[in-house]
């Protein structure tokens, strides 16, 4: 006997490259291509290195009270995480306690899989219609919970808000998580419904439209008592999550309601020109309601264009997964940047 069979084995997610490489234009992970809000800098210059000494506030209470302030809901129905990745993983951990499975599309966000295994929780991936949309009716039968990024990722395609309502109002059992990480850039929200389903859970983050991937936090939305467990779950885990500079340059962040309307507004505004540029030069895509777009070339082969794209400093995400091998996840950065995506796309297309 080795110990090696007793160790819980995983494997894991593979986050898109931080290249060391200065100059490259990094179109892979959808981080926001604008800084931070200025409050943030501010924020930053003010911050007593000193008190970094102490631990940080276990409640959170400076950045739990922006946002619900900023989203108008109470303290109680907010909750905090090192990026959305540690609410999910969280909330994994704490609702997805049933021997039935977990539903979610067979193409999403590549992390909740991993999540399940890591945590033995039984799942079954629903496949979504061959234009990348959801069926909610696949979500009605009995289940152990249902996990739906909207708008989703990789495809960018976002569901309506009386389609994910009849998913929760089919789901009462159990709970529903709808993962809002793109929401920002163009699909309508399920938090005003927290008050009218106590079995639903939303999920965002500050790392795509409030330009702080780097921090690290994310947040979740739901009734108080759901927001309790999770809670309990949380600090019977780690009691300190958060760190003081998250708490305090988050709640700044949070605090510029101005700053983050008019970047995300011209991340759209890139995207939407992007779309026809894209259109033009051939490209195949749903309409991307995310800071990225996913798209193929019926005529090439996506290896090759990705290919092509890193030998000129431009890096794409790919998946090497079926039914989307084919497909480039193309994150909308500045314009500058989108001006030479075209560039060597038209170069590489002989355009
Ligand atoms: C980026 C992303 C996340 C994770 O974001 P972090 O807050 O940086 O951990 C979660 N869900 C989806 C769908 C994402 O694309």
């Amino acid at each position: 006997m080795s110990w090696e069979e007793y160790v819980r084995k995983v494997v894991p997610y593979t986050p898109g490259e931080q290249p060391k490489i200065k100059n490259i234009i990094k179109l892979n992970t959808n981080e926001n291509p604008y800084p931070p809000s200025p409050l943030v800098y501010k924020a930053y210059e003010e911050t007593e290195l000193s008190d970094f000494r102490k631990y940080p506030d276990p409640t959170c209470s400076v950045l739990v009270d922006s946002i619900a302030s900023f989203y108008d809901v109470k303290k109680e129905n907010v909750f905090v995480g090192v990026g959305s990745d540690d609410v999910l993983s969280m909330a994994f951990l704490t609702f997805f306690n049933s021997d039935k499975p977990v539903l979610f599309p067979d193409i999403t966000y590549s992390f909740y899989d991993v999540w399940a295994d890591l945590y033995r929780i039984p799942y079954k991936q629903m496949p979504l219609k061959d234009d990348f949309t959801i069926d909610p009716a696949d979500y009605y039968g009995e289940n152990g919970g249902v996990v739906i990024a909207n708008p989703n990722a990789p495809t960018g395609v976002k569901l309506p808000l009386d389609a994910i309502e009849d998913i929760i109002s089919h789901n009462r059992d159990v709970v529903v998580i709808i993962d809002e990480a793109y929401v920002d850039f163009g699909a309508e929200s399920a938090l005003p419904l927290i008050d009218k389903y106590d079995n639903l859970l939303v999920v965002r983050t500050y790392s795509k439209s409030r330009s702080l991937a780097g921090l690290r936090i994310g947040y979740a939305f739901g009734c108080e008592k759901l927001i309790k467990y999770i809670l309990d779950a949380k600090f019977s885990f780690n009691s300190y999550t958060m760190n003081m500079p998250s708490l305090i340059l988050g709640a700044a962040a949070m605090n510029d309601r101005e700053y983050f309307e008019e970047t995300t507004a011209k991340v759209v505004a890139t995207r939407e020109r992007v779309k026809v540029q894209l259109k033009e030069l051939g490209f195949e895509f749903g309409d991307s309601r995310a800071n990225f777009i996913f798209a193929r070339h019926p005529e090439k082969a996506g290896k090759d264009i990705f290919d092509y794209l890193r030998a000129h400093d431009i890096i794409v995400r790919r998946f090497d997964k079926p039914r989307i091998n084919e497909y480039l996840r193309i994150s909308i950065g500045t314009d500058e940047e989108m001006d030479r995506l075209i560039e060597v796309l038209k170069e590489y297309l002989g355009k």
